[in-house]
């Protein structure tokens, strides 16, 4: 199996398999994400969410399985050819290089340009366009060495960004946001998605993912437990997932929240 069938499955993760030493972290995980599909990772701490994104994302370690974004095996794929499909936004974003708050965002525009590329005004203007996404407008020559948790994030989510690749996978994107800028970041989501990407987010909060995602992928000891939709979640599973129990109250609006009991 080389080829997807289907073009709107943006990304097939197959029987992937990842060990730390004795401990199997992965055991097994197959799904598929499609064009114009925002799905969530959900899981408790631990549970295998950061090292699933980073083997897919080819950056991490993976013992066995194949990943394939829009149609390629990333296996047979360079790294750079590998960065022209797939973005990521890692989960702690600790700057320790005195680069610019413009020259971080760049770096997502070197898989495009090439080892041997000039970064280009077009490239500048894409930087520039997504640091005003994230509300970073005016932070051109910060040191990100000098920013915040919260602003930090926002820089990782701009280089990404600026990345333009159809394939988006983001790990805690909001966990140092508040809660304006994290609103912004899921509405910025929500416009990648409509502009035909396929998202996967890694979420420990449950709500985050009721609110935003269309499919949640349910994470239990290496395994994909249960795949569902917002709407079909229960408190049977969530105890199931988090060794807690739950009560789910339905919005007025539509949608639902979720609460660990005591
Ligand atoms: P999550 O993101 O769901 O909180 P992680 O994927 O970060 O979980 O970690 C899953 C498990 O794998 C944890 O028990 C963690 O300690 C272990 N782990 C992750 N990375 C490494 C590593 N490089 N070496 C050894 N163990 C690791
Ligand atoms: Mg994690």
């Amino acid at each position: 199996m080389t080829m997807v069938k289907r073009e709107e499955e943006m990304l097939v993760v197959s029987d992937l398999h990842v060990s730390f030493g004795e401990r199997k972290v992965l055991d097994g995980i197959s799904f598929e994400i499609r064009k114009n599909e925002i799905c969530g990772l959900l899981g408790p701490n631990g549970s295998g969410k950061s090292t699933l994104l980073g083997a897919v994302a080819g950056v991490g370690k993976k013992d066995k399985g194949e990943v394939f974004a829009e149609g390629l095996a990333l296996s047979a794929t360079s790294r750079r050819a590998v960065a022209r499909r797939v973005a990521v936004v890692p989960q702690q974003t600790v700057f320790t290089m005195p680069f610019t708050v413009l020259e971080t965002v760049l770096m997502g525009r070197f898989p495009a340009v090439g080892r041997f590329g000039k970064i280009s005004a077009d490239d500048i203007e894409t930087a520039r366009r997504a640091l005003k996404m994230v509300d970073l407008e005016g932070f051109d020559d910060r040191l990100v060495t000098e920013l915040s948790g919260g602003e930090s994030q926002r820089v990782a989510i701009a280089r990404a960004l600026a990345q333009e690749t159809n394939i988006l996978l983001l790990d805690e994107p909001a966990s140092a946001l508040d809660p304006r800028h994290a609103l912004s970041v899921y509405g910025l989501l929500r416009e990648k998605r409509r502009e035909g990407s396929a998202i996967l987010i890694a979420l420990h909060d449950i709500n985050s993912a009721l609110q935003w995602c269309d499919r949640i992928f349910f994470l239990k000891n290496g395994r994909l437990f249960d795949v569902r939709k917002p709407e079909q979640v229960d408190t049977l599973l969530l105890a199931a997932i988090f060794d807690v129990s739950w009560t789910i109250y339905p919005l007025p609006d539509g949608g639902s929240v979720a609460f660990p009991r005591a």
